[in-house]
């Protein structure tokens, strides 16, 4: 397992103008890892997801392989891997979905590689390959997270940030996206970090935790340890 970190983050504080959100986070992804952050409503999930992925200004650092990125732009962070998939789906609604593939790949420059990608996450989405000249718009609530994560994934990201990919789903479309992820994360190797109210599906993929209580980390540690301490879990769980 490699020493360096893929996302480390140290003594990360972000909020909004005057209203700090986050206090002195830290956290750490491997390569290839899983991880998930929990916590309740209002306790800095998004902001968290936001100031990783480059679009609020933060103290404290964020570093990729060792190297220092923090308060690099959206870009920047796509650039060394990052790749958010943000709460509410962001799909570009009035485009097909194969436009809205290609989009998630306008940094990279490689045809061949693209066009090879195309074709990989229509089979991994078959869903999205039959329409895939649909207007995204038009797609249903589970197809249109789906094609959030396959236009996040075409930019061949290190490490997929997922903000809540479960939100307003049914219970087998959200079972299905979490199989979707596994795969990716087994196949590809993609590291993802998690932020879920889901807590009992994401666990299921996770092998590190972090409890997210009012914009601080209250407890962090393996998804095993999580599970076996019964407060933390009557907490977050509910038995
Ligand atoms: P949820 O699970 O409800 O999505 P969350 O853990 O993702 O919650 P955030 O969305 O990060 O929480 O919000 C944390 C705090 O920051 C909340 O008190 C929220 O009201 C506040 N906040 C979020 N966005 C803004 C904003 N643009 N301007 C001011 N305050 C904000």
């Amino acid at each position: 397992m490699s020493a360096t970190p893929l996302l480390e983050v140290k003594g990360l504080s972000a909020g909004y103008g005057a209203a700090a959100v986050l206090r002195d986070i830290d956290l750490a992804v491997r390569p290839g890892q899983v991880a998930v952050v929990l916590g309740a409503n209002g306790a800095g999930k998004t902001t968290l997801m936001r100031a990783l992925a480059g679009t609020l200004p933060h103290t404290g650092t964020i570093s990729i392989d060792g190297v220092d990125v923090s308060n690099s732009r959206p870009d920047i962070m796509l650039r060394h891997g990052v790749s958010l998939i943000p709460q509410g789906r962001g799909t570009l609604t009035t485009m097909s979905v194969r436009d809205n593939l290609r989009v998630g790949a306008v940094s990279r420059k490689d045809r061949a590689g693209i066009a090879a990608d195309l074709e990989r996450w229509f089979e991994i989405f078959p869903r999205l390959a039959e329409r895939s000249e649909q207007i995204a718009g038009t797609l249903s609530g589970g197809e249109q997270q789906m094609l959030a994560v396959a236009r996040a994934l075409m930019s061949r990201p290190r490490l997929l940030l997922c903000d809540e990919v479960s939100l307003g789903l049914a219970p087998l479309i959200v079972q299905g996206l979490f199989d979707r992820l596994r795969q990716v994360n087994e196949e590809s190797g993609t590291a993802l970090l998690l932020v879920e109210q889901n807590a009992e599906l994401a666990l299921d993929i996770s092998s590190q935790v972090y409890l997210l209580e009012v914009g601080s980390v209250a407890a962090s540690g393996t998804t095993e340890s999580f599970r076996e301490n019964n407060s933390i879990r009557q907490a977050y769980l509910g038995y």
